[in-house]
């Protein structure tokens, strides 16, 4: 039997990365300030950095850097001294995906491992052997593999694998795309990706303007390259079987009810799988369906196996729209556990509203507010974003640093069933 594998959080911003651990990560990735993808994300300078190394190694958890953009000579000059500052960290890999800054790291910090990206787009073998022969001690493979593929590119390699199992996909080959630089000016390879997979486009003849034509397929518009996110939740049994040695979970840029909350189901997923194998090492195992109902809480564009059986067709694609509403809001964070419970507000909470303590593990308990105060001990009426509150709750609750609280989206008035169908 396979060990469990390692779960590999996105941590776009020091909150996320403490959510992200308490939640049950094994590793987190995050980027530098500069040379990774996602330069929209809240990035670590120096400081950031080793105060995220030294809260995740002191908790076991491994922290890996990504330095994944596809460079051009300008981009080299600086590289050796920042490559140098990770090793000096204490980073324990870089995730890298341009073949020149691998060869720069492999003579700058021969010493750190070096974790090849998604962005290497490795969909055969042959491919992955070629970057453990240079020296690469994990290949992420490309999301547009199967299962079979997968296994195949296991069994071929010493170093380890990594797959993605969660989160956006592209329309492009695992995100070598030029659409965002073309439309906007903006390099989805130096990762500054403005998404234009996902608007609404529309056709106008020239000598019309202003005139659409009826190329709509929906209301609202046409939605051509707009794909559905990845989830292979229920397909997590398989992938462990296939001997993977991480799955990851994409999101840097995502909020952290979002981010914090997918970590959790997985965490949950994972440990579910192996209670599973240890009480029947020989029985098939089929995730419950209380996983996916805990997903579709976080709301989403839509999911998708993407290839993970051989083809995708226009099912994977969404058409109807760019958003999908999601029933739940996050409400606040534990900034200090006890009795009260502080915490740090993200939705407007007044007294006798219901909210739901997001526990480790798919525990969920519900509680309501009885009173709120400031930190010296005003009573309040009402609490705002960006506030940190005491708040007395209606019941005991053992609350933890970091985790989330999160409420209805008032606007829907009840916890509905979400719009979104299960893969
Ligand atoms: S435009 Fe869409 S497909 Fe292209 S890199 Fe950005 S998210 Fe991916």
């Amino acid at each position: 039997m396979h060990p469990l594998p390692e779960l590999l959080a996105p941590a776009g911003s020091i909150e996320k990365l403490k959510t992200a651990i308490l939640y049950g990560a094994d590793a987190v990735y995050l980027g530098g300030k500069a040379f990774g993808l996602r330069a929209k994300a809240v990035n670590f300078d120096h400081d950031e950095l080793a105060q995220a190394v030294a809260f995740a190694h002191q908790r076991g958890v491994r922290l890996f850097v990504t330095v994944n953009i596809m460079a051009h000579n300008r981009d080299l000059d600086a590289l050796p001294a920042y490559l140098r500052e990770l090793a000096d960290l204490g980073v324990d890999a870089l995730i890298i995906g341009d073949a020149g800054i691998f060869r720069l790291a492999r003579r700058i910090v021969p010493e750190m491992k070096i974790h090849i990206s998604t962005q290497a787009n490795i969909t055969n073998s042959q491919s992955a052997l070629f970057w453990q022969d240079q020296g690469a001690s994990r290949v992420n493979l490309a999301r547009e593999l199967s299962l079979a593929e997968i296994r195949q590119v296991k069994e071929a390699l010493s170093a380890k694998v990594e797959v993605f199992v969660h989160g956006a996909l592209c329309i492009s080959y695992s995100g070598r795309c030029m659409l965002s630089h073309y439309l906007t000016g903006r390099d989805a390879n130096q990762g500054a990706c403005a998404h234009p997979c996902r608007y609404s486009y529309r056709l106008e003849e020239e000598k019309r303007p202003g005139e659409y034509f009826p190329v709509m397929e929906d209301e609202r518009g046409v939605y051509i390259f707009n794909s559905k996110d990845l989830c292979l939740l229920n397909r997590l049994p398989e992938l462990l079987a296939a001997g993977v040695d991480s799955v990851k979970l994409e999101g840097r840029m995502k909020g952290i009810y979002y981010a914090g909350g997918i970590v959790r189901i997985y965490r949950a997923a994972l440990d579910y799988i192996e209670q599973q194998r240890h009480n029947d090492p020989t029985a098939k195992i089929e995730m419950p369906p209380d996983f996916m109902a805990e997903i579709l809480k976080l709301g989403s564009r839509g999911y998708s196996e993407n290839f993970f059986d051989g083809s995708v067709d226009a099912e994977n694609m969404l058409y109807s729209g760019p958003k999908v509403t999601q029933d739940y809001v996050p409400a606040a964070i534990i900034a200090k556990q006890g009795e009260p419970v502080q915490m740090e507000i993200r939705h407007v909470i007044r007294p006798g509203d219901a909210l739901e303590y997001m526990g480790p593990g798919l525990e969920n308990i519900p509680f309501t507010i009885k009173e709120l105060r400031t930190l010296d001990d005003s009573l309040l009426d009402q609490a705002n974003p960006g506030l940190t509150v005491k708040v007395v709750a209606d019941r005991h609750i053992a609350w933890q640093q970091y985790a989330l609280v999160r409420r209805v989206r008032p606007s829907t008035g009840s916890g509905s069933a979400s719009p979104l169908a299960a893969p």
